[in-house]
């Protein structure tokens, strides 16, 4: 009898449900098991000056290249990352990684910001300033080539708590962006309270803003508002011309995005900078100048 009640459950639960059930228990234990063995790796994708092309900084981008699945994208590992708690290894993994090729380069001689992705899970554990400071004294990197970026829509959840804890990091000499900006429910009341340095458009309006009249406006608008409250703006998902040519119109400080450079190993960063685009360019200038 046992027996067919449990064949029936099995039929039961037999469906799309379990699959994926399964499949995240299994990707929970397999993320634990890379974590450990510090099998994820971070990409850099370049930002840039829009007027120049000159690459100030890169942003450091997580990827798991997972033996059976190939590259995981953070949109699916990051999500899990957060609902299991992971995220605060998996967070502080990215500093170390981030600190260590940011010497690495210092060795090289390259000077590069580095920005590194926070959960706001990391942020409420309230010592990650102190853990920060550990890093960047082991390695030996100045404050200021670490920047942290941090959501909008996580941001306001602990507005307060968040606000001190940002603001710790900015006493360090850490800058501070507001990550995806425009896709959240933050008020300008809140967002005066936040202590950034940079506001990130989301790249979902910039990749409308060459096409669409509302979402070119509202790219207006953010940049308009980031400098009233005396942030430099940065925008994402920059993948034409057009769109930094739009961008640069409009005041915009600076853009990361595939027109310039997609996410890439760290080895190839030294390479872009050594290689500009255009004979005669200044090292680190990327296809803008070339124009
Ligand atoms: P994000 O921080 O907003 O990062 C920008 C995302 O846009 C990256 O996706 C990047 O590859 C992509 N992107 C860059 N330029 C373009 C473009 O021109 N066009 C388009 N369509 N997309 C572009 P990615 O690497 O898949 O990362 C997705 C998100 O995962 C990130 O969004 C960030 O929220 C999260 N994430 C990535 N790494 C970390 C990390 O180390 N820690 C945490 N907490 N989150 C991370
Ligand atoms: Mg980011
Ligand atoms: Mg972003
Ligand atoms: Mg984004």
């Amino acid at each position: 009898l046992a027996k067919s009640e449990g064949g029936n459950l099995h039929r039961f639960f037999h469906s799309g449900m379990t699959d994926r059930i399964s499949r995240s228990t299994r990707l929970e234990m397999e993320l634990r098991n890379a974590i450990e063995r510090e099998e994820l790796q971070l990409y850099y994708q370049p930002k840039v000056r829009l007027d120049s092309g000159q690459m100030v900084g890169v942003e450091a981008l997580l990827r798991w290249p997972h033996p059976q699945e190939g590259m995981i994208s953070p949109n699916e590992f990051i999500p899990l990352a957060e609902a299991t708690g992971l995220i605060v290894e998996l967070g502080d993994l990215v500093l170390r990684l981030a600190c260590r090729q940011l010497a690495a380069w210092r060795d090289q001689g390259l000077e590069l910001n580095v920005a590194v992705n926070v959960s706001v899970k990391q942020l409420l554990r309230a010592t990650l300033h102190l853990r920060i400071d550990e890093l960047l004294q082991q390695y030996q990197i100045p404050s200021h080539l670490l920047q942290v970026e941090i959501t909008e829509n996580n941001a306001m959840l602990n507005l307060d708590h968040i606000s001190q804890q940002l603001q710790q990091l900015r006493d360090m000499g850490i800058r501070v962006a507001i990550d995806d900006f425009g896709t959240g429910h933050s008020s300008l009341a809140t967002l005066k309270e936040l202590p950034v340095d940079y506001l990130k458009i989301d790249k979902s309006f910039v990749l409308k803003a060459t096409v669409d009249e509302e979402d070119a406006m509202v790219v207006k608008t953010i940049i308009g508002l980031g400098h009233l409250m005396h942030k430099q703006v940065v925008a994402e998902g920059v993948e034409t011309r057009e769109h930094a040519d739009l961008l640069q119109a409009l005041g915009c400080e600076q853009g990361q995005g595939y027109y310039f450079a997609r996410p890439v190993p760290a080895e190839q960063i030294i390479q872009m900078w050594n290689q500009p685009v255009a004979i005669g360019s200044q090292p680190g200038c990327l296809p803008l100048s070339s124009a």
